[in-house]
C-alpha cells in the first residue's frame, strides 16, 4: 500500500468509497474474516469485478438485480414509463456482463455472479454467511469455471 503515491492513493479511495455500497461490502467482510485477501478496484481486471482473488484465478460480481436485469427476480421490476429507454439500458448491461463472463473464461479465470437477492431481505445476516461458505466451497474445493448465486 505504502508504494502508491498520494494521487494514486486518493484515486483508491474515492473508488473504495464510490463502491461501497452494502451488498459488496457484506461479502468483501465476511470473506476478510475468514482469511482471503483480494484486490477491489484495480483497472486491470474488466468489467469491475466487486472482488479479485489472483491466487485463485477467480474474481466475483455482485449485481444489482435491478441493474442487470435479473429475470424471474422479485427485485428486478420493469419500470412503467420510458419502457424503450429502459430496454435498451438492460440489454447493454447484460451485454456487458455476457462480454466480461468470456473475457474471464478465455483468460481461464473463474466468474461468480453473486446477485444481490442471495444477501438481502430476511434474515439478511444468515444469508451473507450462507453466500460466503458457498464462495469458500467454490474457491477451495471445485473446479467449476462459473457459480452463480441467487436468493429465490
Ligand atoms: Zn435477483
Amino acid at each position: 500500500m505504502d508504494t502508491l503515491n498520494p494521487q494514486q492513493r486518493h484515486k483508491n479511495m474515492s473508488c473504495i468509497r464510490s463502491k461501497d455500497t452494502s451488498p459488496e461490502k457484506a461479502i468483501r467482510k465476511a470473506l476478510h474474516k475468514e482469511g482471503f485477501r483480494y484486490r477491489i478496484c484495480d483497472k486491470r481486471y474488466p468489467g469491475k469485478p466487486d472482488i479479485i482473488l489472483p491466487h485463485y484465478y477467480a474474481v466475483i460480481f455482485i449485481n444489482g438485480c435491478f441493474w442487470h436485469a435479473h429475470e424471474g427476480c422479485r427485485y428486478f421490476v420493469f419500470p412503467k414509463s420510458n419502457q424503450s429507454f429502459w430496454q435498451k439500458k438492460f440489454q447493454r448491461n447484460k451485454a456487458r456482463d455476457a462480454e466480461n463472463l468470456k473475457y474471464y473464461q478465455e483468460q481461464c479465470w473463474r466468474v461468480c455472479i453473486v446477485w444481490e437477492c442471495a444477501i438481502r431481505g430476511k434474515n439478511k445476516n444468515q444469508k451473507i454467511e450462507r453466500t460466503k461458505d458457498r464462495i469458500i466451497q467454490w474457491l477451495d474445493e471445485e473446479w467449476e469455471p462459473y457459480l452463480e448465486i441467487k436468493g429465490n
